[in-house]
């Protein structure tokens, strides 16, 4: 068994993790405060080719796997959770439908797009529920030319910056999961507009907002795969880019268990350095370990998913273990930090209120614990 990333791996894991030392970390907080999508910072990200990463390359991607993403991933949300929310969902889970099910026009129409920085979104969740998705609200009718769009989409990442992304409707809700169909579509067209923006507990820096769709039409290539296979492409969608959250949480982990660290060793209490007091040893011992089991199952889950495998069972552990690892090594960051840790001079609060997420998107804990059972039980 191999355990270590190999070479290549670890080269580009040193040079994301150098981009985000200079140009993420010093201004990751004042992106916050100004609730602000750092544009310039991602247009160097494009040019560096890590939007790029994990797409086809024969549509203009970089060809890398889940390994590579979740390791961007990883390094990104280390200096910013909402920039690599940003990253995750544009450059992952909005692209995946189009990329496996998409026609050969929509891959070479976004997969370039994509690549060169351009924004994209995957609207999925409405008001009435986001674990449940297939009571679908939002309709689509069919005319000889067009697809006709209405209804109201929420929590979508990206909704500000992306210029155009993946929507589901159903032709009937009556119908079920057999009524609902993929879209690729222009956030441009008429019909489409901007609803509320969500005032989140973190990761500002990305917006999250209400797409509201009135009457809004799109031509019949707009369709992904094939009517009424729009579930299945949303939940493949979900279970390829779980892993990638999970990557998400381990880098905001890392970061809190670094600051933990570092601050344990410069300051004192009752004549000793914090280090010292075997209390903070102990929350620091378990948080390097939930790090490191965190880890491991990140990284399994994406070598499996890059040798073939589906690993819906693996990616859902990952994702489960590493968020509500993350949400215990944050709360012991700011432990740690005491009064400081709980006011925006330090850092760790940033973490605790950016991690608390990774245990919601893409599949709640709930959601993760019901998949894994279900893939253990052998029930469908
Ligand atoms: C910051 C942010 C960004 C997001 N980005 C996107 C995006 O880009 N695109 C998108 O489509 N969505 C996005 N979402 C939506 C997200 O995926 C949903 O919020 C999530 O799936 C949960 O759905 P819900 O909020 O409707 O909660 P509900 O589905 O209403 O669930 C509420 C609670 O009930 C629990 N629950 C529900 N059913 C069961 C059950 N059967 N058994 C046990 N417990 C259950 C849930 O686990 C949860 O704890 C985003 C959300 C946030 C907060």
């Amino acid at each position: 068994m191999d355990f270590e990333h190999d070479e290549q791996q670890k080269m580009f894991r040193a040079a994301v993790r150098e981009f985000v030392d200079s140009e993420v970390i010093p201004k990751a907080a004042q992106w916050e405060d100004e609730e602000l999508f750092p544009w310039d910072t991602w247009n160097q990200l494009a040019g560096l080719g890590l939007c790029s990463l994990a797409l086809p390359e024969q549509y203009g991607g970089g060809g890398g796997g889940k390994t590579l993403l979740c390791i961007a991933t990883e390094e990104l949300a280390r200096g910013s959770g909402g920039l690599s929310l940003a990253y995750l969902v544009s450059c992952g889970i909005a692209m995946d439908g189009i990329c496996i099910h998409g026609t050969e026009a929509q891959k070479r129409t976004y997969v370039p797009r994509c690549a060169q920085g351009e924004v994209a979104f995957f609207a999925l969740t409405e008001p009435e529920g986001g674990s449940d998705i297939a009571p679908m609200q939002t309709r689509y009718r069919s005319t000889d030319q067009e697809f006709v769009l209405s209804g109201t989409k929420t929590f979508i990442s990206n909704g500000e910056e992306s210029a155009f992304g993946v929507v589901f409707a159903t032709l009937n809700p009556e119908l079920g999961h057999k009524g609902v169909s993929a879209f690729a579509l222009e956030k441009q067209t008429p019909g489409v507009s901007l609803g509320k923006r969500e005032r989140k507990t973190g990761q500002h820096c990305t917006s999250t907002t209400e797409l509201v769709f009135d009457e809004c039409t799109v031509p019949k290539d707009a369709l992904i795969g094939e009517e009424g296979q729009g579930l299945i492409i949303a939940l493949e969608s979900i279970d390829k880019s779980r892993v990638s959250v999970a990557a998400q949480a381990l880098g905001i982990a890392q970061a809190a268990y670094d600051e933990m660290v570092r601050y344990a060793k410069e300051r004192a209490a009752f004549g000793k350095l914090l280090g010292q007091h075997q209390a903070i040893q102990w929350m620091i011992a378990d948080s390097a370990t939930e790090l490191e089991i965190a880890r491991l199952l990140t990284y399994r889950a994406a070598w499996l998913i890059d040798h073939g495998d589906l690993a819906i069972k693996e990616s859902a552990m990952a994702k489960l273990y590493a968020s509500e690892a993350a949400g215990r090594i944050c709360h012991r960051a700011v432990q740690v930090f005491g009064g400081i840790g709980y006011t925006r001079d330090a850092p760790v609060e940033r973490y605790a209120r950016d991690q608390r997420v990774t245990e919601i998107y893409e599949g709640t804990s709930e959601m993760q614990r019901w998949a894994i059972a279900r893939q253990v039980l052998g029930v469908k």
